[in-house]
């Protein structure tokens, strides 16, 4: 960057831009642990600062790259053509909570869980949950559509996202949705926004629409001596016409390695696990319970567990929640990807995963959240064999391929980014492509915002 934007951007910002190389380094990964050094880390603490920032780097052509927690996995706040990583954690406050019309108001940096515990306290629900919620951003979450385990019945975070604040690439600022229910003039800029992975422009401010907080919860852990028998039982979920607001799947894979690492008893010959949680009012969870257990019974489960008091289903999520842990132990590097596929075709994509292991020779481990048909595929890398990483990138690239041939997608949380960039035509096409184009030079004609993501002939690196 020259030094004349590094001079005009200090004194805008003063000591809220650092160009230290400690901090540099800090904001210069997220979780794909790949690493770009950025040329300086800006703080700013409106979104009128954001918007000089913004037309400061269209004055002197240097890229802006959003960023919120850095926990991305597919590289969205990498600075990969380096320039200036905006990191919103200086925008961190919660403006309001409105209990009669069911929304907040929020900026981007609050932490996801922040926001939770403080509807809680109103008796209400902000359900987006991704894993990361204990220290991911509402506005990575919205850049990214972040999604979670009760997606199957609550949706994701686009569901919740009423309005939107964002300086665009041009440094304009634009005010898209209303905060009431209904509103339907002209484009719906707040969805394009949504999942723009910062590339079309900043968000300065988000108002999030809130749902009454569920009354009881009820666990179930049903153990399968395989996973089409699991896929199956979930089928049989749906026909029951029970729609649970956790339904997560285990395979073999998963289970062995949350075994090595800890003792849980199961029966013999379980080969697979289904996570399943149901909320609401007192009655209707006990009622619905019942009918997910029969299901789960009716395709062979092995055994059903059920719990309703807090201590009992945090035992049962035991083994769901100690998949992470125990991955990393298996192997410290893992090609961590997020297909879907359509819930009737999880027992097909399963045994490909089984049949594509054998194959390439590699390990890989399944999991996810099988109620909206979410794999977490994790090819693991346990050395660094040039011959195994080959084999691992031709496995993603196979995985990526039968998800969009089964009627899927290549990620149903985690973005494009840089890691998915290559593979963006597989799914939506070259005309896709160049709509996108099109729209991004739309809000970012200088190709200010996040440069080097998304658009595959853009993308810096692979994986
Ligand atoms: C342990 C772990 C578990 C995870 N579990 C889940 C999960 O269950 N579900 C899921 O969906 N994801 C999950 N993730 C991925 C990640 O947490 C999400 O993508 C999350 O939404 C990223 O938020 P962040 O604040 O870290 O954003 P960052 O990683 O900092 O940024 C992500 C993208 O958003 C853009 N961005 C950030 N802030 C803004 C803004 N204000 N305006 C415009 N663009 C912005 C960035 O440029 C980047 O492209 C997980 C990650 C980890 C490490």
């Amino acid at each position: 960057m020259e030094s004349a934007a590094l001079a005009d951007l200090g004194e805008l910002l003063g000591d809220r831009l650092q160009t230290s190389l400690e901090t540099r380094t800090c904001y210069s990964f997220d979780a794909t642990r790949k690493k770009f050094l950025p040329d300086a880390v800006a703080f700013p603490v409106d979104a009128e600062e954001v918007q000089r920032i913004v037309q400061l780097a269209n004055r002197h052509r240097f890229p802006v790259v959003p960023r919120g927690a850095g926990s991305g996995f597919s590289g969205g706040s990498l600075p990969v053509r380096g320039g200036v990583v905006l990191s919103t954690e200086r925008m961190d406050r919660i403006l309001a909570i409105d209990g009669e019309n069911l929304y907040a108001v929020v900026e981007p940096g609050v932490v996801t869980e922040t926001l939770k515990e403080e509807v809680r306290k109103i008796g209400l629900f902000y359900p987006p949950d991704p894993a990361s919620l204990k220290f991911s951003t509402l506005g990575g979450n919205i850049a990214e559509c972040a999604g979670g385990m009760c997606a199957v019945k609550y949706g994701v975070t686009r569901d919740y996202v009423l309005a939107l604040e964002a300086v665009l690439g041009t440094g304009e600022l634009v005010r898209t949705g209303v905060a009431t229910m209904k509103g339907v003039v002209g484009y719906d800029l707040t969805r394009m926004l949504v999942g723009s992975e910062g590339t079309l422009g900043v968000i300065t401010r988000a108002t999030l629409r809130l749902v009454p907080h569920p009354e009881s919860f009820t666990t179930l852990l049903a153990l399968f001596s395989g996973n089409r028998q699991a896929a199956e039982a979930v089928n049989a979920i749906v026909a029951a016409r029970v729609t649970p607001s956790a339904m997560e799947l285990m395979d073999r894979t998963a289970i062995d390695c949350v075994r090595s690492m800890i003792p849980v008893e199961l029966p013999e010959g379980t080969r697979s696990a289904l996570l399943i949680e149901v909320d609401g009012a007192e009655a209707a969870v006990g009622r619905e319970a019942d009918l997910l257990a029969e299901a789960c019974r009716s395709r062979g489960a092995l055994e059903v567990r059920r719990a309703s008091d807090e201590r009992g289903r945090d035992e049962l999520w035991k083994l769901r929640r100690s998949i992470s842990p125990a991955l990393r132990r298996v192997a410290p590097v893992k090609m961590n990807e997020d297909i879907v596929v359509p819930r009737s075709r999880l027992a097909d994509m399963f045994d490909f995963l089984s049949g594509l292991a054998a194959r390439k020779k590699v390990t890989i481990v399944n999991f996810g959240h099988a109620g909206d048909g979410n794999i977490h595929v994790n090819i693991m890398i346990p050395g660094t064999d040039a011959d195994e990483y080959r084999r691992a990138e031709e496995a993603v690239e196979e995985v990526f391929r039968a998800a969009v041939e089964m009627g899927g997608t290549i990620s149903g949380e985690h973005g494009v980014g840089i890691v998915k960039a290559p593979f963006m035509e597989m799914e939506v096409g070259p005309m896709g492509v160049s709509v996108m184009k099109r729209l991004k030079e739309c809000f970012d004609p200088n190709g200010i915002l996040n440069p080097g993501k998304i658009f595959p002939e853009e993308s810096a690196v692979r994986r």
